[in-house]
């Protein structure tokens, strides 16, 4: 009993050693362009003062001080925003096997390939083995690994339901009745993940769809929603759209290709019940060969997306990526921006997503604000596939990414 609790005391102190030396850097970025929000008006030559991992201090030039040992970051001719979220990722490639024990050099250099290079402060992963993402997560807080925030939710897939792209050996949490979705989604938060992820539609291949039961949807979001934790759903068709709204889920974690357009009561539903919408488009230029068919799903994603967010429906910006190996982010904020303004883009990747997850010092660039921020290259107002050119990401004021 003793000796565990020593090896806790000591692991606690020199978790606390590393942070307390870490944050004492003062960083300062100058000359930027800066986006405090992505409804802010431009700030030109500004700067920006981190300390302890925080924005303490955001103003034009020559009206901030800045402390005299602070580590300058040049941003001239560039643009400062907040720190991005990708809100469906996955830490499901081999890399990301037994993170818990292994090096941090190559865990560092994928997170980059597949997401600090792209600006990614904060995501969330909708469907992975927690026995690595946990020590994962664990690795980057205490600064092993240089990556982002990852917020977990655990999955539940109707019995039957199996995806096919699902590899058959990998198990999986099927249930058959409300009371089987209730433990499941006790058991994944106990376990540490911050939300749930249901299989409302799963994917059978040539075979139909297999939906979930609306009330065993509703057991299992009734259990998230107690602890204040937020439901993912992958609806797949629009049976398993209207289970999401029957059943009260949180996320669309996609749009649906295989229909055209929600219907008029579709979206007064997601009005009413605050539904937000992941629309990962570019996933659906990787699913068939056929450029007709291809053109045809992503007519219908964009559709959808610009029928959601007309509609007044909140966005969040998410590619897959992780069961995607596409990581560059260029073809999603083009395809999003068919249907959305720029700013409405930068706004699924900065503030749409720190309101609707309840971050509230996340999503700005304001004093006293989290220091995530991301340095581009040029302005995403300009042309939003400058949102994929990043120079730096800082994710609670450490260089998470410098392009070389
Ligand atoms: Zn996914």
């Amino acid at each position: 009993m003793t000796g565990i609790r020593l090896r806790v005391a000591l692991v606690l102190i020199g978790l606390a050693v590393t942070s307390a030396a870490s944050d004492a850097e003062t960083v300062v970025l100058k000359g930027g362009t800066l986006y405090a929000s992505a409804d802010a008006a431009a700030l030109p030559d500004a700067v920006i003062v981190i300390s302890d991992g925080v924005i303490s201090a955001v103003g034009k030039s020559g009206e901030v001080s800045v402390p005299a040992d602070a580590r300058a970051i040049d941003c001239s001719g560039k643009t400062v925003v907040a720190g991005f979220w990708n809100s469906h990722v996955h830490f499901t490639e081999h890399v990301w096997h037994n993170t818990g024990a292994a090096p941090a050099a190559p865990l560092t250099q994928h997170m980059q390939e597949m997401l600090t290079r792209w600006g990614f402060t904060t995501v969330w992963d909708l469907g992975s083995d927690p026995s690595n993402t946990l020590p994962l997560r664990k690795r980057i807080a205490a600064g092993e690994v240089a990556g982002p925030t990852i917020l977990l939710a655990g999955n539940i897939f109707p019995k039957g339901g199996h995806p096919v792209y699902v590899p058959s050996e990998v198990q999986l949490p099927e249930v058959a009745t409300p009371e089987e979705a209730t433990k499941w989604a006790r058991d994944w938060l106990a376990m540490g993940e911050d939300g749930i992820k249901l299989f409302t539609g799963a994917f059978m291949g040539d075979k139909p769809v297999i939906n979930m039961d609306p009330a065993i949807a509703k057991a299992a979001v009734d259990v998230a929603h107690a602890q204040g934790r937020p439901v993912f759903a992958h609806p797949q068709n629009k049976v398993g759209v209207e289970t999401v709204i029957a059943s009260d889920v949180d996320v669309l974690a996609h749009t649906t290709p295989s229909e055209r357009a929600y219907t008029d009561d579709q979206l007064a539903r997601c009005k009413a019940q605050g539904t937000a919408l992941i629309p990962t488009l570019g996933l659906f230029t990787t699913v068939v060969l056929d450029p007709n068919v291809t053109n045809r799903l992503i007519a219908a994603t964009v559709n959808q997306l610009k029928q959601f967010s007309d509609n007044g429906g909140t966005v969040l910006f998410g590619t897959d990526v992780g069961f995607t190996t596409q990581y560059d982010t260029t073809q999603e904020v083009q395809l999003m921006h068919r249907a959305l303004s720029e700013r409405q883009v930068l706004a699924s990747l900065t503030t749409n997503p720190a309101r609707f997850f309840k971050a509230p010092k996340k999503g700005k660039v304001e004093q006293g604000f989290d220091a995530d921020l991301v340095v581009l290259d040029g302005d995403p107002l300009a042309d939003v596939g400058n949102l994929a050119k990043v120079s730096t990401t800082i994710r609670a004021g450490h260089v998470i990414y410098q392009k070389p």
